[in-house]
Parts: C-alpha cells; sequence; structure tokens
C-alpha cells in the first residue's frame, strides 16, 4: 500500500528570469538546492527525533524563495508557503484540502493528471524516478491567468514517508508568464517586420492607404485600440490618419499640443515614449488614454509630427523594448517616406514645368510666327525624314513649291500690313486644303511650300490644282491674289533633299514664266 505522497511545489519568486533559459537553469538549481536540501535533511533526521525532523522541514519549506506546498496522494494541497500564496493570491486556509488541479487551467490539467495516476500503487525504484515538467496555465485567486513551468519529481526518502519506501514528489513552479508574454510579443513583431516590409514596398498605394494599415499593424502589434498619425502645425497636432474607436480621432481634427515649455519638451518626451510625459498634453487628455505608446516623425531633419499608439485601457505590462524599437522605426520610415513623396511631387511638378516650357520653346522654334504654320527649320527637318523614307523605301515623295504671284506689287500698293493679311489667308487656304498626311510650310518671304509623302506625281499635280484653284477662289477685298506653283517627285537619282527642291523650284520658276497662277511639273533633274 502507498502511504501518503507528499508533493512538494516550489515557486519561484515573482521577479523570475524573462527567457526560458535563465529559468529552466533557475528551475534545475532550486531543484538540485532542494534535492540536496531533503538529502541532508534526511541524514539528519536519521539522526535526530521526529520533532527536530519537522521543525528542520518547516525552515526549508517557508525559507524556500518560491511557493511551495505539500500535495497528498490525490493530489490535494495540506499545505503551501507564503510565496506560493503572495503569487497566487491564496491564503493558507483557500489552499488546504484543495486538489492541485483545480488551479490549473483546464485545457492543461490532463498532462498534470496522468502524471499523478502513474504514480498510483507503484512503489518506484529510484534509478527509474518519474519526473513531470512542462509549462502550463494555473490561476490566481482573482482568476487571472499565470503561466508557470511545473517541475515534479519523486524523491525515495523512507525517512519522509514515515517509515514506508514510498515515492515522494518534488516539484518545482516557476512564474514563466512575463517570458510567454515578451516571446508572444517578439514572435508577432518578427511577422510583423514582414508585413511593415510588404506596406512600405508597395508603392502602388497611395499615402493615405499605407497609412491606415500601419496603424492597424501597430494596434495589433502593441495590443491597442487607438492608432495615430499626427502633423505638428505650431501648436497644433493636426490629425492626418487615426485608426480609432474615439470618434473624435478623425482626419483633420487639430488638438492643442501644450504650453510653450510642453512643446519645447516634446521631442524628448516623444523619444522617451513614456506615459508619464504625455498625461497633461491638452490630445491626451482629450482621448483619456491610460496606455500610450509615441514616436516623434522628422521630415528633413525637422521634428513635424508624430506616431501614436494608445488604448482607453490601463495596460498592466510595459510595452517590450522591442515594440518601442518597433514603433520608433515606423515613425522613422514614415518621415522618410513623406520627404520621399515631398521630393516626388516638387520633381514632377518641376518636371511639367519643364515640359510645358519644352513644348513651349519647341512650338516656338518650329512654328511662323506671321502665319502659325511650321517654318522652314521644321520643313527641312521634315523633308530630310521622308527624303531617307523615299530613298531607303519604295515609297513615293511630291514636293511643291508656291510663289504668291506679284506681291511686291500689292505691298507697294495696298501697304505691308495688308500684305501680311493675304500671307495669313494663303496659309489658311492651303492648311485646310491639304489632305491628311500633307505637310505645309511657310518656306519664306511669300513662299510656301507643300509635302506630300507616299504621293505620286500625278496626286501631287493633282492637289496642287486644287491648291491654286482654292487661293483664286479665295475672298481677296484688295485685288485678286494667285500662286504659281512647282511641282517635283522623288526619284531614284535624287540622293539630296536640295535636289528635290531645286526640281520643284525650276518648275516654279517655269510657272512664273508662262504668265504665273499656274503649275508646272518638273520635267527632269536640273544640272547639278
Ligand atoms: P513674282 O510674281 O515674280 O513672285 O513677283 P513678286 O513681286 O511676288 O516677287 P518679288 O520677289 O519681287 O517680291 C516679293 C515680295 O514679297 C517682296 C517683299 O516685300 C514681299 N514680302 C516678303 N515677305 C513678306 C512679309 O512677311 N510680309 C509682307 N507684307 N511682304 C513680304
Ligand atoms: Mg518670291
Ligand atoms: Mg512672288
Amino acid at each position: 500500500m502507498i502511504g501518503q505522497i507528499s508533493l512538494f511545489i516550489v515557486g519561484v519568486g515573482l521577479g523570475g528570469g524573462l527567457f526560458g533559459c535563465l529559468s529552466n537553469l533557475y528551475n534545475k538549481r532550486a531543484q538540485a538546492l532542494i534535492v540536496e536540501g531533503f538529502t541532508q535533511e534526511k541524514r539528519v533526521l536519521q539522526e535526530e527525533n521526529s520533532n527536530r525532523k519537522t521543525v528542520a522541514f518547516s525552515a526549508l519549506f517557508e525559507g524556500f524563495l518560491g511557493g511551495a506546498a505539500t500535495l497528498d496522494d490525490q493530489g490535494h494541497i495540506l499545505r503551501s508557503n507564503r510565496a506560493l500564496h503572495e503569487r497566487l493570491g491564496y491564503e493558507d486556509h483557500d489552499l488546504q484540502g484543495r486538489s492541485l488541479l483545480g488551479i490549473v487551467h483546464p485545457e492543461d490539467i490532463v498532462h498534470v493528471q496522468n502524471f499523478l495516476l502513474s504514480l498510483v500503487g507503484k512503489k518506484s525504484a529510484p534509478a527509474t524516478s518519474p519526473h513531470f515538467s512542462s509549462e502550463l496555465r494555473c490561476y490566481t485567486k482573482e482568476g487571472k491567468i499565470v503561466w508557470v513551468h511545473l517541475s515534479l519529481s519523486v524523491l525515495h526518502d523512507a525517512d519522509f514517508a514515515e517509515g514506508s519506501e514510498t515515492p515522494r514528489l518534488l516539484a518545482l513552479l516557476d512564474d514563466v508568464t512575463r517570458r510567454r508574454q515578451a516571446e508572444g510579443v517578439v514572435a508577432r513583431l518578427g511577422a510583423g517586420v514582414n508585413e511593415l516590409y510588404r506596406l512600405i514596398s508597395d508603392q502602388q498605394s497611395d499615402f493615405d492607404t499605407q497609412m491606415q494599415a500601419l496603424l492597424n499593424l501597430g494596434c495589433h502589434l502593441f495590443d491597442v485600440h487607438t492608432g495615430m498619425l499626427g502633423k505638428l502645425n505650431g501648436h497644433q497636432l493636426e490629425i492626418m490618419s487615426a485608426v480609432s474607436p474615439n470618434k473624435g480621432l478623425r482626419r483633420g481634427n487639430s488638438y492643442e499640443m501644450g504650453n510653450a515649455k510642453q512643446r519645447t519638451e516634446l521631442p524628448a518626451s516623444l523619444r522617451a515614449s513614456r506615459m508619464e510625459h504625455w498625461r497633461d498634453q491638452p490630445f491626451v487628455t482629450m482621448t483619456q488614454d491610460e496606455t500610450f505608446l509615441g514616436a516623434p516623425i522628422y521630415v528633413a531633419g525637422q521634428l513635424s509630427g508624430l506616431l501614436c499608439f494608445s488604448d482607453t485601457a490601463t495596460r498592466e505590462v510595459p510595452f517590450e523594448a522591442e515594440q518601442t524599437q518597433f514603433c520608433q522605426l515606423m515613425a522613422l520610415w514614415i518621415g522618410s517616406e513623406i520627404e520621399r513623396r515631398e521630393r516626388y511631387a516638387q520633381k514632377a511638378q518641376q518636371d511639367a514645368a519643364l515640359l510645358q516650357s519644352n513644348a513651349k520653346w519647341e512650338a516656338m522654334a518650329t512654328q511662323d510666327g506671321l502665319t502659325g504654320l511650321k517654318n522652314r527649320r521644321a520643313f527641312d527637318e521634315r523633308l530630310l525624314a521622308e527624303f531617307n523614307r523615299a530613298t531607303q523605301g519604295t515609297v513615293p515623295l511630291s514636293l511643291m513649291l508656291m510663289d504668291v504671284d506679284k506681291f511686291k506689287h500689292f505691298n507697294d500698293t495696298f501697304g505691308h500690313p495688308a500684305g501680311d493679311e493675304v500671307l495669313k489667308q494663303v496659309a489658311k487656304l492651303l492648311q485646310g486644303g491639304v489632305r491628311a498626311g500633307g505637310f505645309v510650310a511657310r518656306y519664306g518671304g511669300e513662299e510656301f511650300v507643300v509635302l506630300l509623302p507616299d504621293t505620286v506625281i500625278e496626286d501631287a499635280l493633282i492637289t496642287a490644282e486644287r491648291l491654286r484653284a482654292i487661293i483664286e477662289g479665295g475672298h481677296w477685298p484688295q485685288r485678286a491674289v494667285t500662286v504659281s506653283i512647282g511641282v517635283a517627285s522623288w526619284s531614284p537619282g535624287m540622293t539630296t533633299t536640295g535636289q528635290l527642291v531645286s526640281a520643284a523650284d525650276g518648275a516654279l520658276y517655269e510657272s512664273k514664266g508662262a504668265g504665273r497662277n499656274r503649275v508646272t511639273q518638273a520635267t527632269a533633274l536640273p544640272l547639278a
């Protein structure tokens, strides 16, 4: 028959190590100490009377820094020490007679239960001493969940079992809540870094969409309900973007940023990211936030805004250093993104202005001031391009050169300004009379040129005749205005644009000689 199993639960102090390795080390060390203590006790107890044994055990039990309890073989708590009471908030009488399983989270009970069951009916041999070690959740008296590392070991100490050789358990209970929380935070931040990277590399989204996603990410990572990005305008903090159940925190709303001293201290307090620096800021008072994490936003080296995450609920554990750093990283990125977008907008503006002025200059450089037609320079460029096309391929190209008849006389009779009006009118009639693809330019003085790409001489002559007739039939208040035209087409012997122009010019000369107001086709290549 198994006698009474004494189960010692020893909790290591509240301020246990943050990270697993530390707590495990501490746990093991504590376990070793206790085992050693019991072993020594055994020797002592073998020599001394039972009263003395109890006193020694009590001293060890109560003096241990962690919580401790003894359990019977059903897992009921017989006795628990002060450290355990402090950690879990129970009094001795709350725990006495209560099952250990009663304070373990239902989802974690099964492991402990199995272990206890495995001991029933066993007289375990020292060499195969059963051991239990696991992290699980326990309830405090208030019903809050704390994570503990529970380790149970069976001791083989006949003396402690009052004569019978029964296994006893040594259990170490280490509070790992903070470590668990920190690990959770760090794991979430790890995923958060990826998300932040994805967000900031998304060049397609506009700034507002990016900020909303960023604030949502921050709320998730910092476990708060409000995220806000504000712009500092003198004494005011203007909200640029917000994610909040608080209806007052809306884009465009402005809040006082406190007195001059508070504003001067703002950058330092923002960097500190601590609530006490913020509590009396009017905008914080307005939101009635109790939890606050903030970071300043610098644009081009100037403090220009604030990124903050907050909640009306009081936070029990402080923000992890990693969370503060993450918030600062976000603020840093926002600052540089605002800077980049400002630079980009500025450059886009400059580019647009440059493009506009270029277009203006380009137009001015290729346009004739009086008639609005393309000028000689533009014509020369276009002629070369079309000439090369005709030379390289087999596309035809025709050209007509025209000259206003007896124009000197017109100027002399009606004045230069009237002559200008005639030139403008001729230009207009030509532009309107040429079909798509034709290129009209003022060649100089009272001479005009029409380039007809992809046009054979026969069609060019028809066009020329049409244009001549249009001019002749125009409305001329002072006197009839006519033009003489010479038409030439590219032919395989031509190697320069000048040859084509000369051919048309020769034909024009012939038109003049033949009495003007007519169209003449160039007959042969002029001699070089
Ligand atoms: P033809 O029939 O042989 O071409 O006789 P024409 O008088 O037209 O020829 P000429 O070359 O002797 O005279 C051309 C005139 O065109 C001389 C010049 O005053 C006039 N002219 C040239 N450019 C302009 C201009 O921009 N405005 C005005 N009003 N006249 C111009
Ligand atoms: Mg002339
Ligand atoms: Mg003339």
